[in-house]
């Protein structure tokens, strides 16, 4: 089992990306974009940044011609019209952007996105060519009252399986507890969540969707941890926080994808 499980790994190209959240300046994330092009193996790992909106067009200019791709923090569900300070789909692929972050726990519990709506971004995100970065994870609380596996399963049922590229569907397992509070989950927690989120999408798409499809971890993840957690059979990268403000640091991670 063990064995099938490392042999469905090599299926997958690792993914490890940088959530600047709300942080950068227009120079500083230009350097940061630049540090992280210049360091970024050209192969065996996808990796990629996602600026703040704003940042977005200079990042990529900064990181045109390489191999990192640039991704959005959130995008709207409707192509256009009064939807007064959103952004959608199209306006993202316009300034080069290629993945989006949705159910971001601070999208969830700080901004109290609806599951449903969240839901929405993901599909319009997908519907337009995009990779779709969908954060599930469990709060404390839900961790101690033994509900993780249920509240991630309702998290990925968010999604539609007429998403059937496997390569545009990334999930990215992230305990709440764990996100920007320096404590992580350890290995053995973090391959518990990732075998049964494999196997809810088995079940929700198919086998062959479920071997194809990268499932990260996030969660300060930082180069200290990044290699024994992206080691376990199921962990297919990470979506990094903190550790990705500084490029030392990010490519640390990214190099311990390889
Ligand atoms: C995140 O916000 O997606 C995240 C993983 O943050 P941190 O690495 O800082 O915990």
């Amino acid at each position: 089992m063990y064995f099938e499980s490392w042999n469905k790994k090599m299926l997958r190209t690792p993914f490890v990306a940088g959530n600047w959240k709300m942080n950068t300046t227009k120079a500083s994330a230009i350097d940061l974009a630049k540090a992280v092009a210049k360091g970024a193996p050209s192969s065996g790992v996808q990796v990629g940044v996602a600026p703040p909106f704003v940042y977005l067009d200079a990042v990529y200019q900064a990181v045109a011609g390489t191999s990192v791709l640039v991704g959005a923090q959130d995008i709207y569900i409707e192509k256009s019209g009064a939807f007064t300070g959103e952004i959608c789909a199209d306006m993202l692929k316009d300034v080069g952007t290629q993945f989006v972050l949705t159910g971001h726990s601070e999208r969830r519990h700080v901004l109290h996105e609806a599951s449903a709506l969240i839901g929405k971004k993901a599909h319009a995100a997908y519907a337009a060519g995009l990779i779709v970065v969908h954060c599930v994870g469990e709060k404390l609380d839900e961790r101690d009252g033994g509900k993780t596996l249920s509240v991630v399963q309702a998290q990925l049922e968010e999604l539609s399986n007429q998403m059937q590229d496997p390569d545009r569907v990334v999930i990215a397992y992230e305990p709440v507890w764990a996100i920007g509070t320096g404590r992580t989950a350890t290995d053995e927690q973090a391959q518990e969540v990732h075998a049964y989120i494999r196997g809810a999408i088995s079940k929700l798409w198919n086998k062959d969707f479920a071997d194809h499809v990268r499932i990260i971890y996030g969660g300060s993840m930082k180069p200290e941890n990044a290699k024994a957690l992206m080691s376990k059979p199921d962990v297919d990268g990470g979506l990094i926080g903190g550790a990705a403000l500084k490029a030392d640091s990010f490519l640390a991670i990214v190099k311990a994808a390889l």
